[in-house]
């Protein structure tokens, strides 16, 4: 079927619908719309998506990552911009936007959507209900992560700025109905890095990994990843050539350096609150995968901070022998609270899981000089 500029006008003006430019052909197992082939949406397969990034992360999050892949989706839109500016129809970003949407919204979306305001850095949209919102309906929050991520990706794709997408009603939340307030952000690395503090990203969004050319960076930073087991392996050649407390007191040293400069690397990226600094730390080493954070307690009579650590990577390296063998995770901590509070303190264990018991407890206190 050939799909011209008058079939777009008379779809945008509503003089007609998708339903004369649906092609199907079960026998060819093929079926196209407005030109386009396409398949059906089958409710299983979006709740199958959502689930599988449920089983690793909170339901939130889980919303998040289904936004940063469709917004892959929605980057897509660039051939039909381009086909229509090919036919002199030159459309706003929000009306590109609105086209995408009834497009897609005919073959079984969702409700149409109605565009509430549009300036050049804002465009806000509504719609009485979405695909997504009626699948994922018990979640009982904001879970249209599958219109976000299109938004994002067609308002990139045709403008080359970068948008970011909230939904300040959802219909799965409760709401009357889904709402979607599109901004047009410059997402800084402190952007980005906040929104992991607050628990509205976790680190996988940000993690571009090209392991055919060998690099991974987390939020434009290059990192690595690293076995377990080289704790264990440095631990044992230090104390093959130093004896076991020196080495201890190496490593303690070598991780407080190492968070005290993750601290300055912070600062520099335009973090300076205190309090956000050390959470900023405690956070991305633990979804790093260094620990898991239980607690942290402030004891204001005697200036002590404590610190409950789940799995820390000593404790698991090492398993059960019989004493504490977190001196880098305590160096580290050591290092992060100097680097966050421009104090100088002393970082003790006093539980460790390798000593049998239920958690990692380490005291940080003041240092006097
Ligand atoms: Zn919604
Ligand atoms: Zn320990």
């Amino acid at each position: 079927m050939k799909i011209g500029r008058e079939d777009f006008e008379a779809l945008i003006k509503g003089e007609k619908d998708i339903t004369p430019y649906i092609e199907l052909d079960p026998g060819a197992g093929s079926y196209s719309v407005f030109g386009v082939k396409t398949a059906s949406n089958p409710n299983y397969l979006i709740k199958a998506i959502y689930e599988m990034y449920e089983a690793n992360l909170n339901k939130k999050l889980a919303v998040k990552a289904v936004r940063k892949l469709f917004r892959s989706v929605g980057m897509g839109s660039s051939g039909l911009y381009n086909l229509l500016k090919k036919f002199g129809m030159d459309l706003k970003p929000a009306e590109f936007l609105m086209l995408v949407f009834k497009l897609q919204h005919q073959q079984g979306w969702g409700a149409p959507f109605e565009l509430v305001e549009q300036s050049e850095k804002r465009i806000i949209l509504r719609t009485k209900h979405t695909f997504e919102a009626e699948i994922l309906k018990e979640w009982k929050m904001p879970v249209c992560g599958v219109h976000m991520g299109w938004i994002e990706g067609i308002m990139m794709a045709v403008t080359g700025k970068n948008w970011y997408c909230l939904e300040r009603k959802c219909v799965a939340n409760g709401d009357d109905c889904c709402e979607f307030v599109v901004d047009q952000v410059d997402p800084s690395w402190k952007f980005k890095a906040q929104a992991v503090v607050k628990g509205d990203s976790a680190i996988t969004e940000f993690i571009e990994h090209k392991p055919v050319e060998g690099t991974i960076k987390l939020i434009d930073d290059p990192v690595v990843i690293m076995p377990r087991f080289v704790f264990t392996s440095m631990m044992n050649s230090l104390k093959k050539t130093m004896g076991e407390m020196p080495a201890g007191g190496v490593n303690y040293r070598a991780y407080m350096d190492m968070g005290r400069e993750n601290v300055e690397h912070y600062k520099k990226m335009g973090i300076t609150q205190p309090n956000t600094l050390s959470d900023m730390a405690f956070t991305f080493y633990s979804q790093m995968g260094w620990f898991h954070l239980v607690k942290s307690e402030w004891n204001e009579a005697k200036k002590e901070k404590t610190i409950t650590l789940e799995h820390t990577v000593e404790s698991e390296a090492f398993g059960n022998t019989g004493k504490n063998v977190c001196y880098c995770t305590a160096g580290l901590l050591a290092g992060i609270i100097e680097g966050s509070f421009g104090i100088k303190v002393q970082g003790r264990e006093i539980k460790c899981r390798s000593k049998g018991d239920e958690y990692c407890v380490f005291i940080i206190t003041n240092k006097s000089e």
